[in-house]
């Protein structure tokens, strides 16, 4: 029996997606599943057993025995790789352009997605990445595409950098956004594309209360649209 609706939310880096996510999945009492957290996982194995990004076929075989765990910690997402909490490493500034690389690989794409259906099927989830509402679940009763300018996405990478104490210039934040969003869109397989039938929210100058709280109303009522029917 399904637990509820899968929820799909898609967009470039630092639309707010996964903050949004994750208090939706609190106030609605879903699963939260951070998909982009698995491809930066995949990452950080790669660069840990020092295997190059265009080395394909190496890359094949680490995802053979790849354990890649998403647990609820007092309402926090933690991950775990191989047994191990990376729930900080996955989230270095180099990590970032690897994930971007290694998820382009038709390989890690269809391990990842595999992985995603089977946590997600039987509802009552929320998932956060690129590809959901178009590829991994393309029948999600709802879907949200959230955007923002580069600017003021680049502008959040930048001031969660200086919270964590990293100095990085703040155009050579933005030229790394840019940067990971092409590769992100250009990719042939999967590509951060709005799906037809998302609800697109620009988020550049709302809170993230309002978005969240915007959010929650449209999927309240399609829920009492989907019990009226039912
Ligand atoms: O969302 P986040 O910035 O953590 O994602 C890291 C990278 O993982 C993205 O830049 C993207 O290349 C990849 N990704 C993806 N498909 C998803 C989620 C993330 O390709 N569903």
């Amino acid at each position: 029996m399904k637990k509820g609706f899968i929820i799909a939310i898609d967009g470039p880096a630092a639309s707010g997606k996964s903050t949004t996510a994750q208090l939706l999945a609190e106030k609605l009492g879903y699963v939260y599943i951070d998909t982009g957290a698995m491809y930066r996982a995949c990452a950080l194995k790669a660069k840990k057993m020092g295997i190059d990004i265009n080395d394909e076929e190496s890359i094949r075989e680490l995802l053979d025995d790849i354990d890649i765990r998403i647990e609820n910690h007092n309402s926090k997402n933690r991950i775990f790789l191989d047994g191990e909490d990376v729930s900080e490493d996955i989230r270095a500034d180099d990590i970032s352009a690897l994930a971007s690389a290694i998820s382009a690989i038709p390989a890690v794409r269809y391990k990842m997605v595999e992985l995603q259906r089977k946590m997600g099927e039987k509802g009552g989830v929320i998932l956060d990445g690129r590809d959901i509402g178009t590829f991994v679940f393309p029948t999600a009763e709802v879907k949200f595409f959230l955007t923002a300018s580069p600017e003021v996405r680049a502008k959040r990478r930048w001031l969660e950098l200086q919270q964590k104490g990293i100095n990085k210039d703040f155009s050579e934040v933005l030229a790394d956004l840019v940067k990971r969003d092409n590769n992100d869109s250009q990719r042939a397989l999967a590509p951060l594309k709005k799906a037809d039938d998302a609800i697109e929210v620009d988020t550049s100058n709302i809170t993230i209360e309002e978005q969240t709280d915007y959010l929650y109303q449209i999927i309240r009522s399609r829920m009492e649209e989907e019990c009226k029917s039912s």
